[in-house]
């Protein structure tokens, strides 16, 4: 069964990706009021899904690869923009034949590399290096724990210079290194003893190794190739996603011409509860709710009267505003500590592959301990009544030390019968 779904929803992104090969916005999956940011970050998730490199068997990436790339190119630069906008796919490919040789038309694999690095590649090349995976931690409310979310956050990242895409230079040219050839290694003659002549290999001092110069240092990068900058990350938190759970974005760790980025690895941990303000703007009780696993805790607090009298009601706003009614009729004791199970008011359960017509969200339990408060001091005439109170039915049915202490007439757990039987 989800092997059929699989394979129909692959064929309808085909016939999606085939039918509307003019349609730019379509093939990056946006409208025409996309923002620059959504263009690339388009591009980025879908570059990476249709390289090549990683649909070995699906000899149709290639061509989608191709064409998320040309749609980017058309897209993110304003002025071609403008004119798909105006004229559709017919006209801006005019002009860019217009402009000589298809205008400033890149590799898509270069293109790539300038999001990526790694020379356009991914990982699997023999000898191919890949950069370290960087470890983000983001705070999440229990709230939003419970009901999902998706939020962003901020990380300083490397990114490869887009001034220069990542050569360093200024005018974009890359030069052979003079001193070495090419190989940024040098050969250096040494001599041992008299007559005694040793070959050294030295990395090449002029260009560092890499066997490149540059005439120009790129101003924006200094010439490094990469830049730090803030880089906004959008994270789903699905309703009852486990605190500490990990999730991993392929690639998205610094970039760097000369390697494929690592993975950006963002834990989510539960933070502490916000009051008021943004963090609560329903005001719901929530942020008293303690979460182990799918289950949710709760301390209620009765007075004297409620916990030997009953009679009592509470509405708990619960973490998505519906209310929990917790109550007792008159005559219900409720005993100090004593726990409340509520089947079914706990954390949504996490399912992998989400809510889908197979299964409905599945709760944990809600668990309500009731501590009891008995009051510092009784107003005098109170005092009095409940006193006179106590002392006339003690009076009635005769004064039993044994009953009056509390304790049980039995020993309650067989290991502590021995302690018990002298009392
Ligand atoms: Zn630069
Ligand atoms: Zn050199």
């Amino acid at each position: 069964m989800r092997l059929l779904k699989t394979i129909l929803l692959s064929l309808l992104t085909l016939a999606q990706v085939a039918l509307c090969a003019e349609d730019y916005y379509k093939v990056l999956g946006l409208d025409k009021h996309a923002t620059e940011r959504q263009i690339k970050s388009a591009y980025r998730q879908l570059s990476k899904k249709y390289h090549p490199d990683k649909n070995p068997n699906d000899p149709t990436a290639h061509e989608k690869f191709v064409l998320v790339s040309e749609a980017y190119e058309a897209l993110s630069d304003p002025e071609s923009r403008r004119i798909y906008d105006q004229y559709g796919y017919e006209g801006y490919q005019q002009r860019k034949q217009q402009q000589g040789g298809g205008g400033h038309a890149h590799d898509p694999f270069d293109l790539f590399s300038r999001f990526f690095g790694g020379g356009g590649h991914f990982g699997n090349q023999p000898g191919q290096r890949r950069g370290h995976d960087v470890e983000v931690k983001v705070g999440i409310s229990l709230r939003d724990f419970y009901n999902g979310r998706t939020t962003e956050f901020q990380w300083n990242k490397q990114e490869i210079c887009d001034a220069c895409e990542g050569t360093g230079a200024a005018d974009r040219v890359v030069h052979t290194c003079q001193a070495c050839g090419g190989r940024g290694v040098r050969t250096v003659r040494q001599q041992l003893a008299p007559g005694m002549v040793t070959q050294v290999q030295m990395q090449c001092d002029a260009c560092g190794g890499r066997g490149k110069s540059i005439r120009h240092r790129c101003k924006v990068c200094g010439g490094e190739r990469v830049v730090r900058r803030p880089t906004t990350v959008s994270v789903t938190v699905q309703p009852g996603m486990a605190d500490g759970v990990r999730i991993a974005y392929e690639n998205e760790a610094d970039a760097h011409p000369d390697y494929v980025a690592g993975d950006l690895i963002v834990t989510l941990y539960e933070k502490e509860p916000e009051l008021e303000g943004e963090g609560n703007p329903d005001r719901v009780d929530g942020v008293f709710f303690r979460r182990r696993g799918d289950d949710l805790f709760w301390r209620e607090v009765l007075s004297l009267r409620e916990a030997l009298m009953g009679d009592w009601t509470r509405n708990i706003t619960h973490l998505d505003g519906h209310v929990v009614r917790l109550g007792r009729k008159r005559g219900q004791v409720v005993q100090p500590n004593h726990v409340d199970t509520i089947v079914g008011e706990g954390m949504p359960k996490w399912h992998e592959n989400g809510d889908s017509v197979y299964h409905k969200t599945e709760f944990g339990n809600l668990y309500v301990e009731y501590t009891v408060v008995l009051p510092d001091q009784m107003e005098s005439g109170m005092e009095k009544e409940l006193w006179a109170l106590f002392e006339k039915w003690r009076a009635k049915k005769g004064v039993d030390l044994h009953k009056d202490s509390g304790r049980p007439d039995k020993p309650i757990m067989h290991d502590e019968a021995h302690e018990h039987e002298e009392l």
